[in-house]
């Protein structure tokens, strides 16, 4: 397996014909120094131990793998759950924005430069900015300002500028446009962090390496728990992180089955969903190569989710080589599988999920179904505070 995180990316960065790097000679030059300095400093023991010590004390890992009983007994199966919900922020994006901070603290930065969508990517590395005592500067759609306020408040708490983005739709893709445009004026005392494992190389194969633990803790606490792998593992895919950081210790294991699960949202039709790997072809976006929801022109398509994390027209270079060499089964919940699972989940199980997570529990759902003798481990990637009054407000709490 080692041998596969060696050679996967290359040095060029690609995943077979996915990945790399498609940007202006400047941005060129300063993503080959972070390369650079991320192979020589991450593979140090003082990094090693320090980021080791950060997971344990400050973020609260490991996170628990949980049998769902009541779940599974609703359903039929056996569904476990690795809870990305308990680390620190109540996700998994900190992992990788721990890593990628202290990188940053390595090499002598002094700010960190992010894009925000939601606001959990940006929540996530002001809480590491805080921790390193960094400056942090947040790139956000005006439109998503006023949808996300609470993880705008969370951001200032924390210390970080947000810096609104009022041209074009105002959304995530401008906030990548500018906060790139910031990184690119003061590349020398500033580091870009990318909330997902997208963009140009090295970042899809750092926020991974970051990620692993996820995978690397689940797999010895459900064999601890089991005696065996499991059958079948599942998580939602927006960019791919939190499924690629589960996905990675069990690639090589022929009895484990692997679900990626896209947002299916309101119907197929373009613009209704975001089920990238589903129904898009191989295009270029923010700098790197990957299947793309696409216009006939190649300009990314609008998408959308009930799930705001999942809702981006790209997905990671790897998830696109895996798909072509079905080594992960990439398959659809829509905005109704994961209401259903979000309401199922709280009430069976105590424990509300993120909409994100909802769609890899949906599935989960219907796979136990499916297969009532078989186990399932589910990622779930985050917790649903962030998502309680969107629901109340549109759905109400369902009797
Ligand atoms: C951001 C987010 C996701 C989607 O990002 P990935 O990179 O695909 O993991 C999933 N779950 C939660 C809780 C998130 O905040």
């Amino acid at each position: 397996m080692e041998n596969y995180f060696k050679s996967m990316p290359d040095t060029e960065g690609n995943y077979g014909e996915y990945g790399g790097r498609y940007l202006p000679p400047q941005l060129q030059e300063e993503m080959e120094k972070i390369t650079d300095a991320y192979y020589s400093i991450s593979k140090s023991h003082e990094f090693i131990s320090e980021l080791r010590s950060i997971r344990k004390h400050f973020q609260g890992r490991p996170t628990p793998v949980y049998f769902a009983r009541n779940l599974s007994n609703e359903c039929g199966g056996r569904i476990y759950l690795k809870r990305e919900d308990l680390n620190h922020t109540g996700a998994h994006k900190l992992n990788h924005c721990m890593g990628e901070a202290l990188l940053a603290k390595s090499l002598g930065k002094k700010k960190l430069i992010a894009e925000t969508g939601a606001g959990q990517h940006g929540v996530a590395l002001a809480t590491a900015a805080a921790y390193f005592d960094l400056e942090c500067e947040i790139h956000m759609g005006e439109v998503d300002i006023v949808k996300e306020h609470p993880n705008v408040i969370r951001m200032k708490l924390l210390g970080a500028k947000v810096v609104p983005v009022s041209h074009g739709l105002k959304t995530l893709k401008e906030a990548v446009d500018s906060a790139f445009d910031a990184y690119l004026k003061d590349p020398v005392t500033a580091i870009y962090c990318i909330g997902s494992v997208v963009g140009p190389h090295p970042f899809p194969m750092m926020v991974r390496d970051f990620q692993r633990i996820v995978g690397i803790e689940a797999k010895e606490q459900f064999s601890d728990m089991t005696g065996e792998l499991p059958d079948n593992v599942v998580a939602c895919v927006g960019g791919g992180s939190n499924a690629i950081g589960l996905f990675s210790s069990f690639l090589d294991e022929q009895e484990t089955s692997l679900y990626g699960v896209e947002p299916a949202g309101r119907s197929f039709k373009p613009g209704d969903h975001a089920s990238t790997l589903t129904y898009g072809k191989p295009g270029i976006i923010h700098g790197f190569k990957c299947y793309l929801l696409q216009e006939e022109n190649g300009d990314p398509s609008p998408v959308y989710s009930i799930a705001s994390g999942l809702d981006y027209p790209g997905v990671g270079p790897e998830h696109s080589m895996l798909k072509d060499k079905g080594q992960v089964n990439y398959v659809t919940a829509s905005d109704d599988d994961c209401l259903d699972a979000f309401y199922t989940l709280s009430r069976k199980e105590g424990i509300i999920p993120a909409l994100e997570s909802a769609h890899a529990v949906a599935y989960a759902m219907k796979l136990a179904k499916e297969k009532p003798r078989e186990s399932i481990l589910v990622n779930l990637s985050g917790r649903g505070d962030k998502d309680i009054d969107f629901i109340v407000d549109n759905y109400g709490v369902r009797e």
